[in-house]
């Protein structure tokens, strides 16, 4: 979900940007008027997320996968540990090992990652710790940074912009921007430029890090709508009072849903505890009420709460509850839960 007014203002510039009678589709990238929208969007997400010095923001075409492979490429000198939470982190490491040694930190495979390991080894000479801050499918979420003896590099395609990060402890912060911040095609990325030019290997220059950043995010034609969409959601983000106060809302709605999901015989969650995400939240009908999953939906869908099928690998019901899900939303599903079992 995104804000209706981000929606909105995306749609005006696709017609008429700013009254020039032109589209923003049909502007160049390096324009007079697009220089600053994207400009200001770099700025927009240092400042909301506290970037410390020393760091550059990107946004580039492409979505996460494609830094699945670049992470790597750019940071991977020898060994680099990855924390296995899913079908994504899996994809990460799968990419990593073209690049050198791969140590799976540890899996939660065993229960079809509905938990996040804890109490893992580290190795002290890996290059970096990859981790998956929140798992889409499955709705785990790490909740903090982790204390690593190794930089951290983070996939934050999901929980982008819902949680204070110390930034100062990644190497490396990217994600798609479909999930918490704009449209599809376009990628965010935060890295640590001490942290480059490090390994020994030959990179394209499409995909190093450093050429994106020598460019000022512009070696090639960014992904202009999406980027446009994504400033205007930065400015509701710190309009509505930035990110301390999207945590404080993911949180209200995160406990306004689970709570109902505990306290209703008719469903369980698939997650418990700490490692429960606020961003997609997984359930299912309770032992003895699974054949009425469909109908479920189909309830809930007569009452205008659509988009709540679960991923196939888990089944059930997922809730994504992204930075613009009003409390309301979580609200009208809570509503078809209790007069459902009711019914
Ligand atoms: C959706 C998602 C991806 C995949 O993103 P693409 O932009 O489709 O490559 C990767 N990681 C996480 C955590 C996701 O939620």
């Amino acid at each position: 979900m995104l804000p209706r007014e981000v929606v909105e203002a995306t749609a005006s510039a696709v017609l008429d940007y700013q009254g020039m009678g032109l589209s923003l589709m049909e502007l160049s990238h390096r324009s007079a008027e697009f220089k600053p929208i994207l400009e200001e969007a770099r700025s927009l997400l240092r400042e909301l997320l506290d970037v410390p010095q020393g760091y550059e923001v990107l946004f580039l075409g492409g979505g996460a996968s494609m830094h699945f492979c670049m992470v790597p490429f750019n940071f991977l000198k020898s060994k680099a540990a990855y924390l296995n939470t899913g079908t994504w982190a899996s994809k990460a490491m799968k990419e990593a090992k073209l690049f050198g040694e791969v140590v799976e930190v540890a899996s939660s495979a065993d229960k079809n990652f509905n938990y996040i390991p804890k109490g893992f080894e580290i190795p002290a000479d890996a290059d970096y710790l990859h981790v998956t801050s929140n798992n889409t499918i499955y709705g785990t979420q790490l909740h903090s940074d982790l204390d690593s003896p190794v930089p951290l590099i983070a996939d934050m395609s999901s929980d982008i912009l819902s949680r204070r990060v110390d930034v100062s402890k990644y190497n490396c912060i990217y994600g798609g921007a479909q999930k918490n911040l704009a449209q599809s095609g376009l990628s965010f990325v935060i890295v640590k430029e001490s942290a480059l030019g490090r390994v020994e290997r030959t990179i394209p220059s499409i995909l190093d890090y450093s050429v994106h950043i020598a460019n000022g995010s512009m070696f090639n034609t960014p992904p202009t709508l999406p980027i446009y969409t994504a400033l205007c959601n930065l400015r509701w983000v710190k309009e509505q009072g930035g990110v301390a106060e999207m945590e404080r809302r993911a949180l209200q709605r995160a406990e306004t849903l689970y709570g109902e999901i505990d306290a209703n015989k008719m469903f369980c969650a698939t997650v418990d505890g700490e490692d429960r995400s606020y961003m997609n939240i997984d359930f299912v009908m309770a032992p003895g009420y699974e054949e009425l999953e469909q109908s479920f939906v189909e309830y809930c869908a007569s009452r205008g709460v659509v988009a709540i099928t679960g991923h196939r690998s888990v089944g059930g019901f997922r809730a994504s509850c992204y930075n613009a899900m009003p409390l309301e939303g979580v609200e009208a599903l809570v509503d078809c839960m209790r007069s459902f079992a009711k019914r």
